[in-house]
C-alpha cells in the first residue's frame, strides 16, 4: 500500500510505499495502488517511528478490572505506540519463566502492538532474593529489561547482585528509586503545598539518594542502569554528573512529571485533594518541571515513558489517603509532550522520535523498533497531527481505566494512524 502526503520527522512531504511490512520506498508522488484499501492519504501528519514505551503497567495477569494486555496495547496503538515494555508488578509477579513468557503469548495473541516483558528483579518483588534473572532471559520473552517497579530494590548488596548478573546477557536494572524508610506513610512531594495541607511529603532526597547510590554501584560494576521516572531537579544534577563520567546510565521522565506541578493537589479545576493527582513519585514543583524539561532537551534524560498505571474506579474515587497511585498516559503521551517540548521549542520532531523510539528501544535491546522511517525499515509507524487542538474526553480511551489527569483539558495533536510491520492498528483515530 501506499501512504501518500506526510512528512517524515515534519520535513518536505512525500508518499511511502509499504511492502510485506516494510517501508520499500519514499518520495515524492508515488505511483501504484491508490484505492480505497492500498491506500491511505495522511493530509500532511507526521510520520514518527512507531513509539516505544519502557514503562506501561498493562495489569495482566490479577488485576484485569483495571487492563488487560488487549485493552491496554489498544490504548498503547491509539497512542502512536507498536511496543510496550509491560511492568513486573502483576499477580503473579513476573519473576519466573513462566509467568514472563504467559505476558509474552498474551501479547502475541491480543497485542494491538508489540509487547516485551519486563522481568522483576526479586521473588515476589519483596527485595529479599534474586529473581530468576538468566531464565527469565532465556525465554521466549527474551527478557532483558529487570524492574521491581512500583517498589525500589533498595538493599545495596542486592542491587549490586541483579547489576552484575544482568551483565551476562546485556540485561540493564531500572530502578524506581525510592529510599523506603524516608517516603513511610508519604501521600505527595514534601514542600510548602505538602506542609500546607497536612499530608505527609515524599522528599526528593529519597529518590536522589537512591539515584546517587545506583550510579556508583553500576559504575563500580561496569554494568548498564536505568533509572525509572526522575522526578526532581536534583536527580537530573546526578545523572548529568554520572554522564560526565561515561557511565552508562540512561534515564527516563513521564509525561505527566513534564507538565503537572504539586500545587494541583491544593487548587485545581477538580478541587482540592483530588486523587487524580496522586502518582508515584508525585507530582513535584515548577521548578522540578523546568529542570526536567531542560534535562530532556539535552539529554540528561533519554526517554519519555509513559508510567501508564491504569486504575478502576473504586480504587481511585475515594479520600486522599486511601486512593491508589498512578494515572493513565498511552493515549496522552505524545500530545503531552508537544506541548511541553515541541511548542516551547526545546525538542524539535527528531528529537520526538528520539526519546520515544529510537532510545527506548535501544535501551530494551528491542529488535525491529526504534528505527529511522526509510526505506529497507521495519514499517513500525506513527502518524500523528499536531496541528489540531482537542479536549481530552476519558470516556473515548481504549483502556480499561480512566484516571487522566487531563480530563476537560486541550492539548495539542491528534494520532492519525499506527501501523505495527505495515499492518495499521489505527486509522483516522479508530483502532483497526
Ligand atoms: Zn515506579
Amino acid at each position: 500500500m501506499i501512504i501518500r502526503n506526510v512528512r517524515i520527522l515534519g520535513g518536505e512531504p512525500v508518499d511511502l510505499r509499504i511492502e510485506d511490512g516494510l517501508v520499500a520506498e519514499t518520495g515524492p508522488g508515488l505511483s501504484g495502488d491508490d484505492g480505497f484499501d492500498g491506500g491511505f492519504d495522511g493530509r500532511g501528519a507526521i510520520v514518527l517511528p512507531g513509539l516505544v514505551d519502557l514503562h506501561t503497567h498493562l495489569r495482566e495477569p490479577g488485576r484485569e478490572d483495571a487492563e488487560t494486555v488487549q485493552t491496554g496495547t489498544q490504548s498503547a496503538a491509539r497512542g502512536g505506540y507498536t511496543a510496550v515494555h509491560a511492568m513486573a508488578n502483576t499477580s503473579p509477579v513476573a519473576d519466573t519463566a513462566g509467568v514472563v513468557e504467559q505476558v509474552w503469548r498474551l501479547g502475541r495473541e491480543f497485542g494491538h502492538c508489540d509487547v516485551q516483558p519486563v522481568g522483576a528483579v526479586t521473588v515476589g518483588l519483596e527485595g529479599r532474593q534474586l529473581a530468576e534473572l538468566g531464565a527469565m532471559a532465556d525465554s521466549a520473552a527474551r527478557v532483558r529489561v529487570f524492574s521491581d517497579d512500583g517498589k525500589c530494590v533498595d538493599d545495596a548488596v542486592l542491587m549490586r547482585r541483579a547489576l552484575e548478573y544482568v551483565k551476562a546477557f546485556d540485561g540493564v536494572v531500572a530502578q524506581h528509586a525510592q529510599e523506603p524508610r524516608l517516603t513511610g506513610g508519604a501521600q505527595m512531594n514534601e514542600g510548602v503545598v505538602s506542609g500546607r495541607l497536612g499530608l505527609t511529603g515524599w522528599p526528593a532526597v529519597a529518590e536522589e539518594a537512591i539515584i546517587a547510590r545506583d550510579c556508583l554501584l553500576a559504575a563500580h560494576v561496569g554494568s548498564r542502569l536505568h533509572v525509572c521516572h526522575v522526578s526532581t531537579a536534583g536527580s537530573v544534577e546526578i545523572l548529568r554528573w554520572a554522564k560526565s563520567k561515561g557511565w552508562d546510565v540512561t534515564a527516563e521522565v513521564t509525561p505527566h512529571h513534564l507538565l503537572l506541578t504539586d500545587d494541583l493537589v491544593e487548587d485545581s479545576p477538580v478541587g482540592a485533594y483530588n486523587p487524580i493527582y496522586k502518582v508515584n513519585p508525585p507530582l513535584r514543583t515548577r521548578a522540578d518541571v523546568e529542570a526536567l524539561r531542560a534535562a530532556l532537551a539535552d539529554g540528561t534524560i533519554d526517554v519519555v515513558a509513559t508510567d501508564h498505571a491504569p486504575h478502576p474506579v473504586e480504587d481511585k474515587e475515594t479520600e486522599w489517603s486511601a486512593a491508589a497511585m498512578g494515572m493513565v498516559g498511552l493515549e496522552t503521551a505524545l500530545s503531552v509532550v508537544q506541548e511541553a517540548m515541541v511548542d516551547t521549542g526545546l525538542l524539535d520532531w527528531a528529537g520526538v522520535a528520539e526519546r520515544m523510539s529510537y532510545a527506548p528501544a535501544r535501551i530494551g535491546r528491542l529488535p525491529g523498533h526504534g528505527r529511522p522511517v526509510e526505506a529497507g525499515a521495519v514499517a513500525n509507524l506513527t502518524l500523528y497531527d499536531p496541528s489540531v487542538r482537542t479536549a481530552v474526553d476519558p470516556s473515548a480511551f481504549a483502556s480499561k481505566s480512566r484516571n487522566t489527569p487531563y480530563e476537560g483539558m486541550t492539548l495539542p495533536g491528534r494520532v492519525v494512524a499506527t501501523f505495527l510491520r505495515g499492518r495499521p492498528t489505527v486509522l483516522e483515530g479508530k483502532l483497526v
